[in-house]
């Protein structure tokens, strides 16, 4: 009778036991190196987890990161805590933090031990996960020569890396442009087409910079000469027959538009936050770009045009003589006839033909590692996503749709996303110096 009833019980047990913890570890970097995050993410939704640990081992040595002990109430306690069912426990491991660490490989070990019952006692479930201990800077090293840039302009810069690195470019304050193979190169040579952001007057922020698995980074100055272009300013007068000819035709066409309040409050919306999105749309959109230079020769401004407002115009916008907002102009207005046809630039993928409010109708042109072209304020277009584009070939004609005072073509250069001044793509001494110097183009 009894030995039938512990069998029970022992069933019964086994039954509540379930299926073993869980345990995910994670890390901010997939090596160890100067400092890498480390998250071990513990599940155990059937009996609860008793306590978790998080240790570092490498060699002989082995150090306690983290650990959590998880309070059972007592089996006639009135006030049971309630089982934990998930936790993390988080470190900090590498040189900054554990500084008796060598060249080599290192294990995190993560232990969950289970709610232990009074007839319930189980081992604890131990995950490992072995690691490379990397803590020399990667190697790298300039091949190009002669870095003569400008602010709001680009660059190519050649170079090589050292086994072991995810990811080298050039950075300029906050703007990064990631480097690629470079073609016909040798092991471990790249190159990238970088922007220095209209923004930025401070050369000192420019650097080569490579860095590997475990966040160990080198960086190099390499520019020759700057050249400051600070923004020029301007004043624009918001008409109420202006606001009226663009706000509800831009609210219409825009999906989830808030057209709340007056005109100008519309307006503000469209020129602050819709133009916002839009930039983090071009951002997403300037991912998808060819390792291949697409265009060929200088780019082509749109025939018989005149150039009105230019890159980096610092607008300040009055409205009844007060100061309502402030935007920088990053384009190249081209005025012509009305709807007059739009050439592509230079040769091309189409990545983008649609509605992009702030640019109203617009098509973006990718011309292969990172750069891009778009043109705004259409009135129509010819061209869809995918299409393979000449240079000269109509992709629509010129309009006045999104934020535009009258039938003019914005062209815009962007470098993965940021953008440049169009000026030095439609110069073709300057792609030859600064370019064609450096790399070999098709
Ligand atoms: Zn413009």
């Amino acid at each position: 009778m009894v030995a039938l009833a512990v069998v029970g019980l022992a069933a019964w047990g086994a039954l509540r036991r379930g299926p073993a913890p869980s345990v995910v570890i994670t890390g901010d970097h997939e090596a160890i190196g100067p400092a890498t995050r480390i998250t071990a993410h513990f599940s155990e939704p059937s009996g609860g987890l008793g306590a978790i640990r998080l240790e570092l081992v490498q060699g002989e040595r082995s150090v306690m990161l983290a650990e959590r002990r998880f309070a059972r109430g007592g089996a006639f306690s009135p006030f049971r805590s309630p089982r934990t069912a998930e936790a993390d426990l988080t470190a900090t491991v590498g040189r900054s933090a554990q500084a008796w660490l060598q060249e080599g490989e290192a294990t995190v070990r993560a232990t969950a031990d289970r709610m232990a019952g009074p007839l319930r006692s189980h081992a604890p479930v131990v995950v490992e996960k072995k690691m490379a201990v990397l803590l020399r800077p990667p190697r790298l090293e300039l091949l190009s020569r002669q870095h003569y840039v400008r602010q709001g302009g680009c660059g190519v810069v050649v170079f090589r890396v050292g086994d072991g690195v995810v990811s080298s470019g050039v950075r300029a304050g906050d703007t990064v442009s990631l480097s690629f193979p470079l073609p016909g190169g040798g092991p471990g040579e790249r190159f990238a087409l970088f922007a220095i952001p209209w923004e930025l007057d401070d050369v000192g922020q420019v650097r080569l910079f490579a860095e590997d698995a475990a966040g160990n980074r080198s960086e190099l100055p390499f520019v020759d000469l700057f050249k400051k272009a600070p923004p020029k300013s301007d004043t624009i007068e918001l008409s109420d027959a202006f606001l009226e000819r663009v706000v509800p035709a831009i609210a219409s066409q825009t999906p989830g538009f808030d057209a709340s309040g007056s005109l100008l409050d519309q307006y503000l919306r469209i020129n602050g936050k819709e133009r916002q999105e839009v930039l983090a749309k071009i951002a997403a959109i300037a991912k998808n770009t060819e390792s291949a230079f697409l265009w060929r020769g200088a780019f082509l401004q749109m025939p018989d045009t005149q150039r009105r407002a230019g890159f980096a115009e610092s607008r300040t916008y009055l409205y009844q003589g007060r100061a309502v907002d402030h935007q920088t102009h990053l384009g190249l207005d081209l005025a012509s006839t009305e709807h007059a046809p739009v050439p592509a630039a230079n040769s091309g993928r189409v990545v983008f033909a649609g509605w992009l409010v702030i640019y109203g109708n617009a098509v973006i042109i990718d011309h292969g590692y990172g750069l891009m072209s778009l043109y705004g304020h259409m009135s129509s277009i010819s061209v869809k996503p995918g299409d393979v584009v000449a240079k000269g070939q109509q992709i629509g004609n010129s309009g006045s749709t999104g934020l535009a005072g009258g039938d003019h073509l914005h062209l815009e250069i962007f470098v993965q996303g940021k953008s440049v001044d169009p000026l030095e793509w439609l110069d073709e001494h300057w792609i030859r110096d600064n370019i064609a110097s450096k790399v070999k183009l098709p």
